[in-house]
C-alpha cells in the first residue's frame, strides 16, 4: 500500500482536512468565468489576469517524462527549499517531532526544522564523508531523514547500492529525503527510479543548478502519490506562477534538456580541470572529490579567503562550520571565470610561499 505509511507518519489534522478548494481546483466547464475575482481585462499577451493552474500540466509532464515517473509522482514547487519546507509542515508536529541531517549538509533542512519548531537530530558523517553506519539506529524517531547526494557543501556522493537498504530497512518507520538538487552533475546516483519501490522514499530536485534556472524558483517533490497527496493540502493554493511554468516547460522540452546536458558536460570538464590545476598548488590542503557543480578545498589557513575577495572573487566560506575549518567552496563558473580564478590562486599561493 503506497498510502498507508504516509498516512500513518503525516500529522494527524492534516487527514481528515479537505484542502482548500479553490476556484481553479474546483474547475467546472463553460465560456464564461466568474468564479475566481478576477480581472477581465486581459492586457498583455500572454495574459495574466487569470489564476493559473495549481499544478500546471505542461510543467508536469514534462517533469515526469525527464525524470520518468508519472504525472501523479511530481509535485512543483517554489524551488526545492519549498518542498524542504513543506515535508516538514506534513509530517513533523511542532514542538513534538524531530528531523534528522547528516552534517555537514544544506543548511536549510535545519532552518525549516527551527522555523516549524521542528526538533533536529543530527548525526554527523564519517571523516570520509560517509554516512554513520549507525545511521538507522540513531534517528530517535525522527519521521523525516534528510539526505543530501551529492552533497551540499562537501560535494561528496553516495551511491544508490548505499542508500538503497537505509530506505529499505526504515520502509515502515521514517521517510527519506534524497536531495538530489545536484543530480544532473552525477545522473548515475539518482534514486529516482526506485520511488516505485519505496513509498517511504522521497526525492527532491530543482531547475536552480544545472537547468541553469535559479532566479526562476522553480524545483520538485517525487514521491509516491500518497506523499504527493499529502504535501497538496499543505501547499499553496497557486503555487506555480504562470510565467514560471511556461519558461521551465520550455526548459524541459527535449530539446532543453538536451542544452542542459551540453552545459552539464562543459561544466563537468572546468570540474576536472580545475581540480587539477588547483591540487599542485603550495597551502591547498585538500581538493575533495565533487559528484557537483562545486568544489570544497581545504586551504592551509584563512588568508585565502581574504585574498581571494581583494581580486573581486566571491567564493563561500565555510570555516565557521563544524569540521570544516580553512574549507573554501567553489562553485564551477564559465571558462573564462575559471581563468581568473586558478591564475589568481597561483598569484596567491606564490605571495605566501614569499
Ligand atoms: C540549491 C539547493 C537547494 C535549493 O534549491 P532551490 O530549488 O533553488 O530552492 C536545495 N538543496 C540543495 C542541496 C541545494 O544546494
Amino acid at each position: 500500500m503506497s498510502n498507508s505509511l504516509a498516512q500513518q507518519l503525516a500529522r494527524p489534522e492534516l487527514l481528515a482536512m479537505t484542502p482548500y478548494q479553490s476556484a481553479r481546483r474546483i474547475g467546472g466547464s463553460g465560456d464564461i468565468w466568474l468564479n475566481a475575482n478576477e480581472s477581465p481585462f486581459a492586457e498583455t499577451e500572454p495574459s495574466y489576469n487569470r489564476y493559473p493552474e495549481f499544478q500546471p500540466d505542461a510543467l508536469i509532464e514534462n517533469y515526469s517524462r525527464y525524470s520518468q515517473l508519472t504525472p501523479e509522482q511530481v509535485l512543483a514547487s517554489r524551488g526545492a527549499d519549498e518542498a524542504i519546507e513543506l515535508l516538514i509542515r506534513t509530517f513533523c508536529i511542532p514542538g513534538q517531532d524531530s528531523i534528522t541531517i547528516c552534517t555537514p549538509t544544506y543548511g536549510m533542512y535545519a532552518i525549516s526544522a527551527a522555523t516549524c519548531n521542528v526538533a533536529v537530530n543530527t548525526v554527523p558523517l564519517t571523516d570520509s564523508w560517509e554516512l554513520d553506519p549507525q545511521l538507522t539506529d540513531k534517528l530517535n524517531g525522527s519521521k523525516l531523514l534528510f539526505i543530501c547526494n551529492p552533497n551540499n557543501p562537501t560535494g561528496s556522493t553516495l551511491t544508490p547500492q548505499q542508500l538503497e537498504p537505509i530506505v529499505a530497512k526504515l520502509s515502515q518507520q521514517c521517510i527519506v529525503v534524497v536531495d538530489e538538487a545536484y543530480i544532473e552533475f552525477s545522473p548515475e546516483l539518482s534514486m529516482a527510479s526506485l520511488i516505485k519501490q519505496y513509498p517511504n522514499l522521497v526525492v527532491l530536485r530543482t531547475l536552480s543548478k544545472a537547468f541553469a534556472l535559479a532566479g526562476l524558483r522553480c524545483g520538485f517533490m517525487l514521491a509516491n502519490q500518497g506523499i504527493i497527496e499529502l504535501a497538496k493540502k499543505v501547499i499553496a493554493p497557486y503555487p506555480i506562477p504562470a510565467p514560471v511554468a511556461e519558461i521551465a516547460s520550455e526548459r524541459l522540452t527535449e530539446a532543453g534538456v538536451q542544452i542542459m546536458k551540453e552545459h552539464v558536460a562543459e561544466l563537468n570538464q572546468l570540474a576536472a580541470k580545475f581540480k587539477e590545476q588547483v591540487s599542485v598548488l603550495e597551502g591547498v590542503s585538500n581538493v575533495y572529490s565533487s559528484g557537483a557543480n562545486f568544489i570544497l578545498i581545504r586551504f592551509n589557513d584563512q588568508r585565502w579567503f581574504n585574498a581571494l575577495g581583494e581580486a573581486g572573487i566571491v567564493v563561500r566560506n565555510q570555516s565557521n562550520v563544524a569540521t570544516l575549518e580553512n574549507c573554501l567552496r567553489f562553485s564551477i563558473g564559465s571558462r573564462s571565470e575559471m581563468k581568473r580564478l586558478i591564475e589568481t590562486l597561483q598569484q596567491i599561493a606564490k605571495q605566501q610561499a614569499a
